[in-house]
């Protein structure tokens, strides 16, 4: 049952039912409908904003979890560049100093590994922190790059330390014959009186004066390019030693190896004698360094003591008369 309402009317003065349109009902419902969806909306979003859902909020936590990762991973990078950096000193002031290498410039090293918008593409924008994560990414593709370049300095220096050790033991390094007291040494290179043709001439080697048929040794490793007799260095054996080296060993008695043979330094080659042009049993030793005849005396340093060298140069000054040759 409708309640009927009255008003007091000031003309009638009388109490009058008030009468209520149709209009009036449906304004009422609309502006009701319309102050309710208003509640209901702020209502929902003060919900959503401030009461996340379950799943919402492992999900946060969840990046949370995965920031910290990140950052972890970031220290980690962070020392073992540091690792890396100590290893690349000590490559280009030691190792390559040693085996005579230049130094990688700081720029190979530190080449190109692309900007951060390589992995732009892998981030959602409203991803917080992407800093963190893209960093990450970029220390890792440094540190490979910078890895990959170290590992190439290191199968270089392994290259030439196999070729140094390959070199150190081809070039001529001792003396042919055993001469421990240096008294064999007999003549040296330069201006020498010949003994048979009574006449200065060069003298290119130096002479061993031994008891015929004492051991010839090969100077350097290397192969055998000639043993065979010659008209003045009568019996000669020559090495090739490679790097430029060959070495003539004359007036031979006897020979120990053939032609195209690998011989070792220290390996017996032939026999002190006199054939050729010679006075006396003597060894004559040369050294060709591309092509050029040169003073064999500095080439003993490998059974030699300083004293003992010193000692050698001084014999090898003295102008006696070589003792044969061509
Ligand atoms: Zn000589």
């Amino acid at each position: 049952m409708a309640r009927i309402r009255y008003y007091y009317d000031t003309e009638t003065c009388k109490f009058e039912p008030v009468k209520t349109s149709t209009t009036d009902i449906v304004l009422n419902l609309v502006g009701f409908l319309v102050f309710s969806l208003i509640i209901s909306i702020g209502l929902v979003s003060l919900y959503v904003n401030y009461f996340p859902s379950e799943q919402a909020a492992d999900l946060a936590k969840e990046n949370q979890q995965l920031l910290l990762k990140y950052k972890v991973l970031n220290n980690e990078f962070a020392s073992a560049s540091r690792m890396l950096s100590a290893l690349q000193d000590r490559d280009d002031n030691v190792y390559r100093v040693v085996f005579e290498a230049e130094p990688i410039p700081m720029e190979v090293r530190n080449a190109g590994t692309g900007g951060a918008e390589k992995y732009r593409d892998l981030l959602d924008e409203r991803l917080k922190r992407e800093d963190v994560i893209i960093g990450a990414f970029q220390r890792l593709d440094k540190l490979k790059k910078q890895m990959y370049i170290q590992t190439k300095s290191y199968d270089e220096l392994f290259e030439k330390a196999k070729e140094k050790a390959k070199m150190l033991a081809s070039i001529p390094a001792i003396q042919p014959i055993s001469n421990e007291n240096l008294t064999q040494f007999a003549s040296g290179f330069g201006m020498r009186m010949h003994p048979i043709y009574k006449v200065m001439k060069m003298h290119t080697g130096c002479d061993f004066s031994a008891p015929n048929g004492s051991p010839v040794y090969a100077t350097g490793d290397g192969v055998v390019i000639s043993s065979e007799a010659m008209s003045g260095y009568g019996n000669q054996v020559e090495i090739d030693h490679g790097y430029g080296y060959i070495t003539k060993y004359a007036h031979l008695s006897a020979f120990s190896v053939r032609k195209g043979q690998r011989v070792k330094r220290g390996q017996k080659i032939g026999a002190v004698g006199s054939t050729g042009v010679s006075v006396s049993p003597h060894l004559h030793y040369e050294i060709i360094h591309n092509g050029n005849k040169i003073d064999p005396v500095n080439f003993f340093f490998n059974d030699l003591s300083p004293a003992q060298y010193e000692k050698l140069l001084e014999i090898a000054r003295q102008e006696r008369q070589s003792m044969g040759g061509e």
